[in-house]
Protein backbone atom coordinates (compact mmCIF):
# COMPACT_ATOMS: atom_id res chain seq x y z
CA UNK A 1 0.00 0.00 0.00
CA UNK A 2 1.23 3.32 -0.65
CA UNK A 3 0.99 5.50 1.91
CA UNK A 4 -0.29 9.36 0.96
CA UNK A 5 2.72 11.94 1.36
CA UNK A 6 1.49 13.81 3.84
CA UNK A 7 5.01 15.99 4.34
CA UNK A 8 5.10 19.82 3.92
CA UNK A 9 8.62 19.94 2.21
CA UNK A 10 9.84 22.62 0.66
CA UNK A 11 12.65 21.19 -1.17
CA UNK A 12 11.02 21.08 -4.12
CA UNK A 13 11.51 24.18 -6.41
CA UNK A 14 8.36 26.08 -7.60
CA UNK A 15 8.09 25.02 -11.19
CA UNK A 16 6.02 26.58 -14.43
CA UNK A 17 6.51 24.25 -18.09
CA UNK A 18 5.51 23.69 -21.06
CA UNK A 19 2.92 21.55 -19.86
CA UNK A 20 0.87 24.80 -17.99
CA UNK A 21 2.04 26.77 -21.11
CA UNK A 22 -0.15 24.56 -22.95
CA UNK A 23 -3.16 25.38 -20.78
CA UNK A 24 -2.62 28.92 -20.77
CA UNK A 25 -2.28 29.43 -24.75
CA UNK A 26 -5.48 28.42 -25.12
CA UNK A 27 -7.39 30.10 -23.08
CA UNK A 28 -7.08 34.02 -22.14
CA UNK A 29 -8.19 33.70 -18.30
CA UNK A 30 -5.56 33.60 -15.43
CA UNK A 31 -4.32 30.48 -14.60
CA UNK A 32 -2.79 29.45 -10.82
CA UNK A 33 0.12 27.09 -10.98
CA UNK A 34 0.49 25.13 -7.21
CA UNK A 35 3.93 24.24 -7.35
CA UNK A 36 6.12 23.27 -4.22
CA UNK A 37 3.56 24.54 -2.03
CA UNK A 38 3.46 28.27 -3.91
CA UNK A 39 1.52 29.62 -5.93
CA UNK A 40 1.86 31.32 -8.97
CA UNK A 41 -0.78 32.93 -11.80
CA UNK A 42 -0.23 33.57 -15.11
CA UNK A 43 -2.10 35.07 -18.09
CA UNK A 44 -1.23 34.51 -22.00
CA UNK A 45 -2.02 37.17 -24.35
CA UNK A 46 -0.54 36.92 -27.71
CA UNK A 47 3.13 36.49 -27.40
CA UNK A 48 2.95 38.08 -24.04
CA UNK A 49 2.75 36.72 -20.13
CA UNK A 50 2.12 38.16 -17.37
CA UNK A 51 3.87 36.32 -13.63
CA UNK A 52 1.97 37.48 -10.76
CA UNK A 53 4.46 35.90 -8.19
CA UNK A 54 3.80 34.46 -4.77
CA UNK A 55 4.15 37.91 -2.82
CA UNK A 56 1.51 39.61 -5.20
CA UNK A 57 4.75 40.96 -7.63
CA UNK A 58 3.79 41.43 -11.04
CA UNK A 59 5.95 40.46 -13.95
CA UNK A 60 6.19 40.74 -17.81
CA UNK A 61 7.69 38.03 -19.92
CA UNK A 62 7.77 36.72 -23.15
CA UNK A 63 6.46 33.12 -24.83
CA UNK A 64 8.01 32.08 -28.31
CA UNK A 65 6.48 29.11 -30.41
CA UNK A 66 8.54 26.61 -33.05
CA UNK A 67 6.84 24.47 -34.93
CA UNK A 68 6.78 20.80 -34.70
CA UNK A 69 5.35 18.02 -36.83
CA UNK A 70 1.93 17.65 -34.14
CA UNK A 71 1.34 21.43 -34.57
CA UNK A 72 3.33 24.11 -32.48
CA UNK A 73 5.58 23.97 -29.55
CA UNK A 74 5.64 27.02 -27.04
CA UNK A 75 8.66 27.97 -24.56
CA UNK A 76 9.10 30.92 -21.51
CA UNK A 77 11.53 33.44 -22.69
CA UNK A 78 13.70 33.44 -19.54
CA UNK A 79 12.98 37.14 -17.88
CA UNK A 80 16.29 37.74 -17.20
CA UNK A 81 18.86 35.82 -19.51
CA UNK A 82 16.07 35.88 -22.60
CA UNK A 83 16.90 32.45 -23.41
CA UNK A 84 14.01 30.19 -24.33
CA UNK A 85 12.97 27.77 -22.38
CA UNK A 86 10.58 24.55 -21.47
CA UNK A 87 10.26 25.27 -17.95
CA UNK A 88 10.98 28.02 -15.19
CA UNK A 89 11.67 28.05 -11.33
CA UNK A 90 10.02 30.95 -9.15
CA UNK A 91 10.68 31.80 -5.55
CA UNK A 92 8.62 34.48 -3.61
CA UNK A 93 9.82 37.01 -5.76
CA UNK A 94 11.39 36.07 -8.33
CA UNK A 95 10.96 33.58 -11.73
CA UNK A 96 14.19 32.53 -14.18
CA UNK A 97 15.19 29.93 -15.85
CA UNK A 98 17.45 26.60 -14.33
CA UNK A 99 21.13 28.44 -15.92
CA UNK A 100 19.86 31.47 -13.97
CA UNK A 101 19.19 30.06 -10.70
CA UNK A 102 22.67 28.65 -10.52
CA UNK A 103 24.37 31.59 -10.52
CA UNK A 104 27.16 32.17 -8.87
CA UNK A 105 26.41 33.62 -5.06
CA UNK A 106 28.05 35.69 -3.34
CA UNK A 107 31.18 34.73 -0.92
CA UNK A 108 29.47 34.95 2.49
CA UNK A 109 27.07 32.51 1.32
CA UNK A 110 29.13 30.52 -1.20
CA UNK A 111 30.65 28.19 1.97
CA UNK A 112 27.16 27.59 3.66
CA UNK A 113 25.51 26.53 0.03
CA UNK A 114 28.49 24.50 -0.59
CA UNK A 115 28.65 22.57 2.59
CA UNK A 116 25.12 21.86 2.29
CA UNK A 117 25.21 21.11 -1.54
CA UNK A 118 28.10 18.38 -1.00
CA UNK A 119 25.92 16.98 2.02
CA UNK A 120 22.97 16.51 -0.24
CA UNK A 121 25.00 14.68 -2.54
CA UNK A 122 26.73 12.52 0.18
CA UNK A 123 23.67 11.66 1.88
CA UNK A 124 21.87 10.43 -1.74
CA UNK A 125 25.09 8.18 -2.81
CA UNK A 126 25.04 6.73 0.47
CA UNK A 127 21.18 6.15 -0.03
CA UNK A 128 20.90 5.57 -3.71
CA UNK A 129 24.22 4.19 -4.18
CA UNK A 130 23.56 5.26 -8.07
CA UNK A 131 26.14 7.36 -10.45
CA UNK A 132 23.33 8.64 -12.15
CA UNK A 133 23.51 12.58 -13.09
CA UNK A 134 20.42 12.87 -11.88
CA UNK A 135 20.96 12.05 -7.96
CA UNK A 136 23.52 14.99 -8.65
CA UNK A 137 20.62 17.54 -9.63
CA UNK A 138 19.75 19.70 -6.57
CA UNK A 139 16.58 20.12 -8.85
CA UNK A 140 15.09 17.13 -8.32
CA UNK A 141 14.14 15.90 -4.38
CA UNK A 142 14.27 12.95 -2.29
CA UNK A 143 11.19 12.18 -3.44
CA UNK A 144 11.93 11.76 -6.99
CA UNK A 145 13.88 8.85 -6.26
CA UNK A 146 12.68 5.06 -6.33
CA UNK A 147 13.55 3.18 -3.15
CA UNK A 148 16.37 0.92 -3.19
CA UNK A 149 16.26 -2.44 -3.97
CA UNK A 150 16.40 -4.78 -0.82
CA UNK A 151 15.91 -1.67 1.70
CA UNK A 152 12.48 -1.98 4.12
CA UNK A 153 9.83 0.69 3.48
CA UNK A 154 10.37 1.98 7.16
CA UNK A 155 14.19 2.48 6.83
CA UNK A 156 13.83 4.17 3.68
CA UNK A 157 10.90 6.36 4.98
CA UNK A 158 13.50 7.14 7.95
CA UNK A 159 16.60 7.71 5.14
CA UNK A 160 14.27 9.87 3.03
CA UNK A 161 13.35 12.09 5.63
CA UNK A 162 16.59 12.79 6.70
CA UNK A 163 17.67 13.25 3.13
CA UNK A 164 14.69 15.87 2.68
CA UNK A 165 16.00 17.66 5.75
CA UNK A 166 19.27 18.75 4.39
CA UNK A 167 17.71 19.84 1.24
CA UNK A 168 15.44 21.99 2.87
CA UNK A 169 18.09 23.62 4.84
CA UNK A 170 20.11 24.09 1.22
CA UNK A 171 17.07 25.56 -0.50
CA UNK A 172 16.17 27.43 2.52
CA UNK A 173 19.80 29.15 1.86
CA UNK A 174 19.42 29.02 -1.88
CA UNK A 175 16.11 30.67 -2.05
CA UNK A 176 17.09 33.77 -0.70
CA UNK A 177 20.03 34.14 -2.53
CA UNK A 178 18.52 33.37 -6.08
CA UNK A 179 15.84 36.37 -4.97
CA UNK A 180 18.93 38.19 -4.19
CA UNK A 181 20.85 37.94 -7.06
CA UNK A 182 18.05 37.81 -9.64
CA UNK A 183 16.92 40.93 -8.42
CA UNK A 184 20.12 42.75 -8.88
CA UNK A 185 20.15 41.42 -12.49
CA UNK A 186 16.79 42.62 -13.25
CA UNK A 187 17.46 46.05 -11.77
ZN1 LIG B 1 17.67 32.68 -17.48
Amino acid sequence: MVRPNTRNYTSEVSRISTKHLKTLVKSPLQYIINSGNKKLTAQVKDYAITYMLPNGRTLQGRIDDSAVSYGSRYWFICPHCQTRRGTLYFTNQQIACRKCFNLHYPSQSENQMDRLRRKVIIKRDRLFKSTDSEYNDLFNNAYCFPKPKGMSHKRYEIERNKLANIEDAYWSVARVYVDNICGKVMS
